[in-house]
């Protein structure tokens, strides 16, 4: 079941912008046009709530985001240290 097209047309972030929604169909939330809040969507109700939205640069949402540096790229030219007895 989908949103009304209508509905959606009055929807609008909870927000002080008050920004239009961008729908989601697959993932089941709305998006802020303006702050990029994502809502979400349940039993086809918008939860269009500032505490229920998740925030643009929550790291639950999007993917791996770590460094791509070499573990191995310090202290691997160090061989002076030989210990012989
Ligand atoms: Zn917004």
């Amino acid at each position: 079941m989908a949103l009304d097209q209508q509905l959606l047309e009055i929807l609008a972030c909870p927000d002080t912008h008050h920004a239009p929604l961008e729908h989601d169909a697959g993932a089941q939330t709305l998006t802020c046009t303006e702050c990029g809040r994502i809502f979400e969507i349940r039993d086809d109700i918008p939860i269009l709530l500032l505490d229920e939205a998740r925030e643009p640069g929550s790291p639950a949402a999007s993917g791996p985001a770590g460094p791509a540096g070499s573990p191995d790229a310090a202290g691997s030219s160090d061989d002076s240290v030989e210990g012989s007895n």
